[in-house]
């Protein structure tokens, strides 16, 4: 009997601590969340019929709202951003997942990473061909490597061992990219990479990047967004960015990191840091990116003529634009 007491004592204890720590961590940050995303940026032209504007703004808006519940419902800022990219990866709207560019020789490959900024864990793929939610992929190599980034046919063959879903390359294609490809076969202007950055209720920031990277670009070639430092990054110090655009440029002035870094050595704000790269480190029409500090302030910052982006706080903002 008494040991039956004691027993219950101990898992009442158990239950009362994990249920104070729980209430504690939501409570560092009172609660609050914020989740922005983007859909690229680009020159997606005003005097596009409305019939096509409101496919992109639906979209959007379902994105966000898939990220806003989770979030509101106390989910972590890596599961939202996972699910959200999901979401834009099998939209055939966004050059990620289905619907990704192809490269010169007429196929698809992927790229992707994200990045947990409690730990700074990260994970990243690059140049896959047959994993269906390349994001996906990314989280796994954190969570289930000891490795950071995993590219070509090493990257396709851990989606394989690990039963992430897989297809044939062939339904990455889209006819709208096809005929673009076709038509041009230059690298068009950037646009319609998709990211996602969170700050959950539990104070920690998640950034994640995915894409189909350049139109018409050489086989084996990488971008930026599956390269921590330039495409994303999330340190809970600072902030959490993902970037779209000239891939080439964010490397070279390794852009996610450096708006981290302006914060956390130069004291700069959020707002300060990403318009100091943004538009003096930058040549214009380089691209544009999406940020939330550790506070819960955020940036949707591009110098092309148009970015698909989207917001929602807890204070209750839920938008979604193209143009400035
Ligand atoms: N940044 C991507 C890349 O260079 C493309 C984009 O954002 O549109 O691969």
């Amino acid at each position: 009997m008494i040991k039956n007491n004691s027993l219950a004592i101990i898992i009442l204890l158990f239950f009362s601590f994990i249920t104070f720590q729980i209430t504690l961590s939501a409570q560092q940050n009172e609660g609050k969340y914020v989740i922005v995303l983007h859909g690229g940026a680009g020159g997606f032209s005003k005097d596009a019929p409305d019939s096509l504007k409101n496919v992109y703004f639906k979209s959007l808006e379902e994105a966000l709202a898939i990220g806003k519940r989770l979030l509101e419902n106390g989910g972590s800022s890596l599961d939202a951003v996972e699910k959200v990219i999901n979401f834009l990866e099998d939209n055939p709207l966004f050059n990620a997942g289905k619907g990704s560019v192809f490269t010169s020789e007429g196929k698809h490959e992927l790229d992707a990473s994200i990045m947990f900024g409690k730990d700074l864990s990260t994970g990243a793929v690059a140049g896959v061909t047959i994993i269906k939610n390349p994001i996906s992929l990314a989280r796994l190599v954190m969570e289930k490597t000891e490795h950071v980034l995993f590219a070509g046919k090493g990257a396709d063959e851990l989606g394989l061992k690990l039963s992430v879903p897989v297809v044939h390359n062939s339904y990455f294609h889209t006819e709208e990219q096809y005929n673009n490809w076709l038509h041009s076969r230059l690298p068009k202007q950037p646009g319609e990479t998709v990211g996602c950055v969170a700050l959950d209720k539990y104070g920690n920031i998640t950034a994640g990047t995915s894409t189909g990277g350049r139109q018409n670009k050489m086989p084996g070639r990488v971008g930026d967004s599956p390269l921590i430092n330039a495409g994303t990054y999330a340190d809970n110090k600072t902030c959490g960015v993902s970037a779209t655009g000239i891939g080439e440029l964010f490397i070279r002035y390794t852009v996610a990191y450096r708006i981290s870094a302006l914060m956390e050595f130069k004291g700069y704000s959020l707002k300060q840091a990403c318009e100091e790269v943004m538009y003096k480190v930058l040549p214009e029409g380089a691209g544009g990116i999406i940020a939330i500090d550790k506070n819960g302030n955020y940036e949707m910052i591009f110098t092309t003529s148009a970015m698909f982006r989207g917001v929602a706080t807890s204070d209750g903002i839920f938008k979604t634009e193209i143009w400035k």
